[in-house]
Formats: C-alpha cells, structure tokens, sequence
C-alpha cells in the first residue's frame, strides 16, 4: 500500500489512536480532575464518524489503530464500531487500552472483531489504593476482567501501571509478580505533565531509571529488542513468558522514531501527545459528508506541521499541555 503520511522529519505515520470518548467509569487521580465536565453529545464524534475516519486513515497508509479513550468501553454501542471496523482489511493490528472494568462483557466481542492485543491498565492490587488511585473503581472487577480476557484468549494481554511516590510504589514487585503468575508484560509509565491536578506531579512522579534498579535487583531482567515504535524499552524476566517494559516519555530518544498521531473524541488530530498542535477534523466530516477528498488533503497536509518532539518538564509549575490525557486518548 503507498503512504501518504510522511511528515517534515520523513517520520512515517502509519498508527493511529482514536480517542472514542472522553467519559469514564474511573476518575484516575492523575487522569482527571475528580469533579470533571464531560463533553455534550453533540460534540463528540458519532461512531459512524469514527468509522469513516478509520477508513480515510487507511487508504492513506495507516495500518495501526489502537481505540482508547475516556474508557473506550463505556461508550453506547461501542460493539458496533468494533464490527465495522473488523470489516476493513487494511487495518492489519485493531488494538485497544481499557480500564478492564467492562472485559467481562466486552471481551468475547472484542475476539470476534479481531482484536489480538489488549492493554489494560492497572495500578495497583490493594484494593483501598486502588480506590484511592482510581477514585470510583473495583479492583475486583478488573481483576476479573483481566482473567475473563486471558480465558477468552488474545495473542497479547499487556498490563499498564502508572507508578506515584508512596502511592502505589511499593507494589512494584506485587504487581510484577501478578504479571509473571498470569505470563502477561507489564509496562510502567511515568507520569506525564497532562492537565492540571491538585497535587504536584513532580513530588509524585518516579523515573524509570528508579524504577528499573529496583527491578533489576529482584528479578533476572534480560535486554531484548523488542520495539513498538514507541517510548517503551523492554526487558524479558528470565524463565518467565513477561516482559517488562519501561515507558519514559520524558525521555527525547523515541520521537526520532515517532510513527503516531492521535484523534480526540471531538475530532481534533493532535499531532504530537505533548504538545498542542492540531488540525480539527469534525466541521470537515460534517461539511463533507459524501466526500472523503477534503478531509484526506487536510491530513496529508497536517504532516506539514507535526512537532519534531514534545516538551514535557515536570519541574515547571504549569503542565505542559492543558489538556488531560482522557481528552487526548491515551
Ligand atoms: N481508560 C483506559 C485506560 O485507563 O487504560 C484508556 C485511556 S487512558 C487515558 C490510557 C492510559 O493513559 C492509561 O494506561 C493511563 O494510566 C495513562 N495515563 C493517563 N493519564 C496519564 C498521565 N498523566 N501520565 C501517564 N499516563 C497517564
Ligand atoms: Fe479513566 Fe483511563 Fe483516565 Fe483512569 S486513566 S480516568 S481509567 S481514562
């Protein structure tokens, strides 16, 4: 298939993650705010249009989609964008992140639209921590949601743990072990300076280099050269079937090699996770409803302006972008 989306820095676009609600049954502490607005119906994309956006995306070179969110499977009807979605072949790795409260119900559906990879994120197996981190959620429920997914059966189930000084930092190894007992990778994120919240990130915020010694002392962790195209760095555990991956988007290293783009739940195309440029796509789905070609040159040109890197600073007072990473999709 040709593509049409290289950008300035002949960076090739080929995934794409679509944000298809920015509502959620969890409240995350360092995801949103606890009293957040979520947006009107009418302004967000309708799943038809995400359909459509799908497809455009596709004749123009991507193959990879990753549906997020918000939580992604709280969203009504949500199995029929999955159906469409199964029906595009040049979509050749349908993914999605979850929040894993819904696997119960969604999972069969998700085998059946061919989804083979799932993340689900998870930050801790306490369940009073777990309130704490997630505000409303159910450790239980997810817990069992991880076990219903690895029953019905993906080719990967990663796990996805956002670590915060004397928080959930001490169950670095608990939450390892989770992993390793059920053979799933486990990736650690660092905290992202996305949306205002009312601690400080960086009293909160551990390094991965922190993060890796300790792994390092307890478990055998061998180098690989697994990559994703992304920011996560991974490292098998010796007789284990785990990997363990550590995502470091302070870190500069990854965007030479940046293959993404992200669509938010409102249409607008952000060009980089860490910073605010963006074209907005939904007037033009909305003016053009039976004509694909204005929105195809509005990406195409898009590429034009993608950053060459993000910016984040965790010791500056203001986050780097204002927006929260449910708005964005993660
Ligand atoms: N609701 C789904 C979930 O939690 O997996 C999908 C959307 S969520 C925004 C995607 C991922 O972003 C989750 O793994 C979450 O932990 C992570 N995330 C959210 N805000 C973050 C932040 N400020 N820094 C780092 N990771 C963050
Ligand atoms: Fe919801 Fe996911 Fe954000 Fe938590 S991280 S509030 S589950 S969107």
């Amino acid at each position: 298939m040709t593509t049409n989306l290289i950008d300035q820095f002949n960076r090739t676009i080929n995934y794409i993650r679509i944000s298809v609600t920015d509502r959620c049954d969890f409240r995350c502490i360092y995801c949103m705010s606890e009293k957040i607005k979520f947006l009107p119906r009418n302004d967000v994309l309708t799943l038809e249009e995400i359909n459509r956006l799908a497809n455009i995306f596709t004749t123009l070179g991507v193959t990879k989609i990753r549906i997020t969110g918000g939580e992604p499977l709280v969203r009504k009807n949500i199995d029929s964008l999955f159906h469409n979605l199964s029906k595009n072949k040049n979509i050749v790795d349908l993914t999605l992140t979850t929040n894993g409260s819904q696997l119960i119900h969604k999972a069969q559906m998700l085998k059946e639209a061919g989804v083979k990879r799932i993340n689900i994120s998870l930050d801790s197996l306490n369940p009073l921590t777990f309130k704490k981190m997630t505000r409303i959620g159910n450790l239980d429920q997810v817990v069992n949601g991880i076990d219903h997914a690895l029953n019905v059966g993906f080719d990967k189930i990663k796990l996805n743990t956002v670590l915060m000084r004397d928080i959930n930092d001490s169950e670095i190894f608990d939450l390892t072990n989770f992993a390793i007992k059920r053979g799933l990778d486990l990736s650690f994120i660092e905290e992202m300076p996305l949306g205002a919240t009312n601690y400080e990130r960086k009293i909160t915020s551990i390094s991965n280099d922190e993060i890796f010694k300790k792994l390092d002392e307890n478990f055998d962790l061998e180098d690989t050269l697994y990559k994703t195209g992304g920011p996560a760095k991974y490292w098998s555990i010796k007789n284990t079937n785990t990997k363990i991956g550590l995502i470091s988007p302070h870190s500069h290293n990854f965007c030479s090699d940046c293959n993404r783009i992200r669509i938010s739940c409102k249409g607008e195309l952000f060009l980089c996770l860490g910073q605010e440029t963006k074209i907005e796509l939904m007037p033009l789905l909305r003016l053009f409803p039976n004509n694909d070609d204005p929105i195809k040159d509005a990406i195409i040109n898009s590429m034009k302006i993608k950053p060459k890197s993000h910016e984040f600073d965790l010791s500056k007072e203001k986050p780097a972008v204002i927006r929260f990473m449910s708005h964005t999709g993660g």
